[in-house]
């Protein structure tokens, strides 16, 4: 990587970086309601060979880009000023000067394995490693939860995206062999330990290769819904509506059916997902932090039903491959990400993951699909250096 760098930018790099993707385990669509969210990084990594420069230019090249190096003058990043990729690292340095850090220019030369566009966010990885590199390379004083509150407002306000926090904080906080159990309002995060191989268990993913354009607009739009339905709700954000878990709130049928009918009819099941999702991520963590991951598989289904029945961000493509993948004897899987197309995880017994594996591509060519992208995955750490 060090030879492709010079090659490119006819300079020494400085240093290594890693940021990873991740897979969210249960916690969908909760984040921007300020609720809680499970995801664990992936062993795939955005890397990013780097050196600054004193000459306040920003030169970018990806491996797995067009072949060109983008060069932007730092003083002039703005929202809007910068088209495609380079978007997501220039946004990073605009954020990192907007909150007042003294940082210049750098050469940016990215590598990665993440799948693009397989909602194992990739774009928090290409993101995150730019703030961890700036952080190392300018001497920054920045903790891993900075780094993904910074990542999202680069994501937000310089790329348009108007995504959640959860990719930023995996991407920064996550650590080897555990799950990250992350409170978003109130910004706490837990390890919780994912021990499935002690148990005879894996994660499945399961890459549908799909990506349905009308993703980006609905995203904005269910998010605006859940906005509207707190609003109507007198709450802050829909983590504030009754929850229907025992032991929350003492009455808690009642109280939700008494929310839910002051709502106009299609924001009911969109306020029922984000209630029961959250109670779901911390019925999930109850589960791991008692090492009973069999457990998780039914939650994890749970969580598809509600996101392809009352929240509607599935598609065919997943409620395909979460079908196909319990019946083939799955514990219980479900998409993961935004929705519309992306990935789905399966809780699998490792015996049966060639099984599962093989009926999901069975289910997808008789549907005369795409042959999805399969791999284990496991709980690989956060961002790092890594020379
Ligand atoms: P996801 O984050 O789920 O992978 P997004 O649509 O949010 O999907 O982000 C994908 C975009 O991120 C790509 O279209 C591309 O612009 C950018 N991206 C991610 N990884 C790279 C990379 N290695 N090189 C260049 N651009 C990348
Ligand atoms: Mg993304």
């Amino acid at each position: 990587m060090s030879d492709e760098f010079q090659r490119i930018f006819g300079t020494t790099p400085t240093g290594v970086w890693a940021a990873p993707g991740r897979v969210n385990l249960i916690g969908e669509h909760t984040d921007y309601n300020d609720g809680f969210v499970l995801p664990i990084a992936l062993p795939h990594a955005v890397r990013l060979t780097a050196a600054p420069r004193t000459d306040g230019r920003l030169r970018l090249y990806s491996a797995q880009g067009d072949g060109r190096t983008t060069d932007l003058p730092v003083a002039e990043l703005a929202p809007g000023a910068v088209a495609g990729w380079a978007a997501y690292p220039a946004g990073v340095v605009w954020a990192l000067r907007e909150a007042g850090h003294p940082v210049g220019g750098a050469d940016l030369y990215f590598d990665s394995d993440v799948p693009t566009g397989a909602g194992l966010s990739s774009s928090a990885a290409l993101e995150v490693v730019v703030a961890a590199a700036y952080r190392d390379l300018y001497g920054l004083p920045l903790s891993t939860p900075a780094i993904g509150l910074l990542c999202q407002r680069a994501e937000n306000l310089f790329v348009g995206v108007p995504c959640g926090v959860m990719d930023q904080m995996a991407s920064a906080c996550c650590t080897e062999g555990n799950a990250l159990f992350l409170d978003v309002r109130e910004m706490t995060q837990r390890q919780v330990p994912l021990r499935l191989a002690e148990q005879g268990l894996e994660l499945l993913v399961i890459d549908t290769r799909v990506k349905h354009d009308l993703g980006d607009g609905a995203y904005a739009g269910v998010r605006a819904g859940c906005e509207r339905a707190a609003g109507l709700l007198g709450l802050r954000a829909l983590r504030d509506a009754p929850s229907l878990a025992a032991g929350r709130d003492p009455h808690p049928a009642a109280v939700l059916a008494a929310a839910l009918a002051q709502l106009p009819a299609e924001l009911v099941p969109v306020v029922r997902h984000v209630v029961t999702e959250n109670d779901r991520v911390l019925r999930a963590v109850e589960l791991l932090d008692k090492g009973e991951f069999e457990a998780l598989g039914p939650i994890l289904t749970a969580g598809h039903a509600s996101l392809r029945d009352d929240f509607r961000v599935s598609c065919a493509e997943t409620d395909l491959a979460v079908a196909a993948a319990v019946a083939a004897g799955a514990l219980g899987a479900r998409m993961t990400g935004g929705g519309f197309g992306g990935s789905v995880i399966a809780l699998v017994g490792v015996d049966r993951t060639a099984e599962v594996g093989a009926a999901v591509t069975a289910a997808f060519a008789a549907a005369g699909l795409r042959e999805p992208a399969l791999f284990t995955a496991t709980a690989a750490a956060g961002a790092r250096r890594l020379a």
